[in-house]
C-alpha cells in the first residue's frame, strides 16, 4: 500500500462520523480527479465504504473505514474429536474444576474418554503404517 493510501486510511479513521470525500482530497492536497482515483482505489480494495450523501444540495460520498473486525475472520475448528466428551452431558458441571471435589484431573470419566480417544489415535497410527 502506498503513503497516500495510507495517510487517506488515517484520516477517514479518526474521523468520528465519517469524512466527506472533498475534505479528505483537501487534507492531502489533491485534486478532484486524483482525490477520486484515490478513494475508488481504497473502496475496490474493501478498505473503505462509500455512503451517497447531499452536502449544500450537492451529492458527494462520506467515507467510512471499513474495520478489519477479527471476528469477521473465519477460522475453521474442527469439533468432531470433542463432541462425544462427557463434559458436555455432564451434571456436575457447574462444580467441577481444578482442586474441587469434581476435578477434571481425576474424574473417571474423563480419564475413560481419554483413554478412549488414545487407542482410537494409537490403531489409526498403526492402520497407517500398514499401508
Ligand atoms: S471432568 Fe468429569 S466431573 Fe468434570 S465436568 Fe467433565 S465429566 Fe463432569
Amino acid at each position: 500500500m502506498e503513503d497516500l493510501e495510507k495517510s487517506a486510511l488515517t484520516l477517514i479513521k479518526n474521523s468520528k462520523d465519517g469524512l466527506l470525500q472533498s475534505d479528505l482530497w483537501k487534507m492531502l492536497g489533491l485534486d478532484s480527479r486524483e482525490g477520486s482515483r484515490l478513494v475508488i482505489r481504497l473502496a475496490k480494495k474493501g478498505l473503505i465504504r462509500r455512503e451517497q450523501v447531499m452536502v449544500n444540495g450537492r451529492r458527494t460520498y462520506r467515507l467510512y473505514l471499513v474495520e478489519s473486525d477479527s471476528s469477521a475472520k473465519r477460522i475453521l475448528v474442527d469439533l468432531t474429536s470433542i463432541l462425544d466428551i462427557p463434559c458436555t452431558t455432564c451434571p456436575y458441571i457447574e462444580s467441577c474444576g481444578p482442586g474441587n471435589f469434581y476435578d477434571p484431573a481425576t474424574c473417571p470419566l474423563m480419564d475413560s474418554w481419554l483413554e478412549a480417544k488414545l487407542e482410537n489415535r494409537s490403531r489409526l497410527e498403526r492402520m497407517s503404517l500398514r499401508y
